[in-house]
């Protein structure tokens, strides 16, 4: 426990300073920690020996970054076929672990052990971000889940005390707990956020605004970014991550983009420089259950150049676009989110949208309105179907609301037509 909660102290201070550095003293630390994970991965974890063997790869095949490629990289369908007898390094006991469930849109949940060290390194990422947003030690967090996280005893302390806060009740009463407590930090989803701020709105409370407020697991839009500041008075800080291998891309104070967690995190886009691609990450500290180029099915687009903020992290755009959060298309080719993001965006009477496609050819996009907007409905229409292809159906109508998947998640774009090729 003291171990940990020093190991994590260590962690923090080194990654904070690690957005400093110089890209290439990233890049061979990177290297270094990967040299001596895929050792060990090899070595003693049953997934790896199998997977490397097959590809006929050897860690020693792994000298510098310039050999990335040559990894074989690991798919969830692998990941999710292997039992902890595979994916655990010798020696692990399941029972050791903390098992966590994924819930996966699609297809059987996928299933992770995390031995105590990857989960404090874990909650060691998560926490950097915050920490890169002005964290303190003593500020209260409200976080609001499907399922109530783990309380430590030093939070009852008053060391970074969390109040966690179920999705399943009512969202004024997450609100009137905000108003009541005064957190200084606010942990979410997009839509929980939506319905947090939507709560404080109509029940006309005073907030004192979260110096943070943490926007995570599903598409954060313009609309509800907007919606979010306006009733708690802070601009949401949108962050990306998996919980395989925690959040490693968050945006800074400039809003530019994803700055990627690169001394912890090694993440690829499977595509040309300013091209759209799958993101490919590997957990440099995760030795328990290691993730070594992992196909995670999201996209991104990788962004030249420095940050604003002086922050010398690669910068990812478009992040979170998920290879099924697309239209499919009549030419076998997809429309992704940001299409609709952009458009939609632009219309500050709109709080939350959802595109569902049921077959080919044609979708629905579901609109929750503020007020009587007229003729809005047929204009957002008329920008949609610009961009489409002719013959393309598009049905634009207003709701109250938008469904949540069995997760508590929303997603902005459901598409039930699979034929149309997987990535761009
Ligand atoms: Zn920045």
């Amino acid at each position: 426990m003291v171990l940990n909660a020093w190991r994590m102290q260590r962690l923090i201070r080194t990654a904070r300073a690690s957005s400093h550095w110089p890209p290439e003293k990233i890049r061979l630390a990177q290297a270094d920690q990967l040299r001596r994970l895929l050792r060990h991965a090899y070595d003693h974890v049953p997934l790896y020996r199998r997977l490397y063997d097959e590809a006929g790869f050897r860690p020693e095949m792994f000298r510098s970054l310039e050999d990335l490629q040559r990894v074989p990289r690991l798919t969830k369908q692998r990941l999710k076929r292997a039992g902890p007898e595979e994916a655990l390094a010798g020696g692990t006991p399941p029972s050791a672990c903390r098992l966590i469930k994924t819930s996966g849109s699609t297809g059987a949940p996928l299933h992770l052990y995390l031995d105590p060290s990857d989960n404090a390194w874990q909650r060691a990422v998560a926490w950097r971000i915050l920490f890169e947003h002005g964290f303190r030690y003593t500020d209260r967090t409200l976080e609001i889940r499907m399922t109530p996280g783990e309380s430590f005893s030093v939070q009852k302390l008053g060391v970074a005390p969390k109040d966690w806060v179920s999705i399943l009740d009512a969202p004024e009463s997450w609100a009137r707990c905000l108003a009541r407590r005064k957190h200084q930090v606010v942990v979410a989803c997009a839509s929980t956020l939506h319905a947090l701020a939507e709560a404080v709105e109509t029940q006309g409370l005073e907030i004192r605004p979260p110096r943070i407020v943490v926007s995570d697991s599903e598409v954060l839009t313009a609309a509800t970014s907007r919606w979010v500041e306006r009733a708690l008075g802070t601009v949401p800080v949108d962050v990306f991550g998996l919980a395989e291998v925690s959040n490693f891309a968050w945006q800074c104070e400039e809003r530019q983009g994803f700055h990627i967690s690169a001394d912890s995190h090694i993440v690829e886009v499977a595509a040309p420089p300013g091209d759209l691609g799958e993101v490919v990450v590997t957990a440099l500290g995760m030795w328990g259950m290691p993730i070594i180029r992992y196909e995670t099915g999201d996209l991104a687009q990788q962004v030249p150049g420095p940050c604003r903020c002086g922050r010398t992290l690669p910068l990812l755009t478009q992040l979170s676009g998920r290879v099924t959060d697309a239209v499919a298309l009549p030419d076998g080719s997809r429309l992704y989110w940001p299409y609709f993001h952009e458009i939609l965006g632009a219309h500050r009477d709109l709080e939350q949208w959802q595109v569902v496609q049921e077959r080919a050819g044609r979708a629905r996009v579901h609109l929750v309105l503020r007020g009587d907007q007229g003729d809005l409905v047929d204009r957002i229409r008329g920008e949609l179907q610009a961009g489409l292809p002719a013959g393309f159906g598009l049905d634009v109508a207003r709701c109250h609301g938008i469904r949540k998947e069995p997760s508590g998640k929303t997603r902005v774009i459901v598409s039930h037509c699979t034929d149309a090729p997987a990535a761009p």
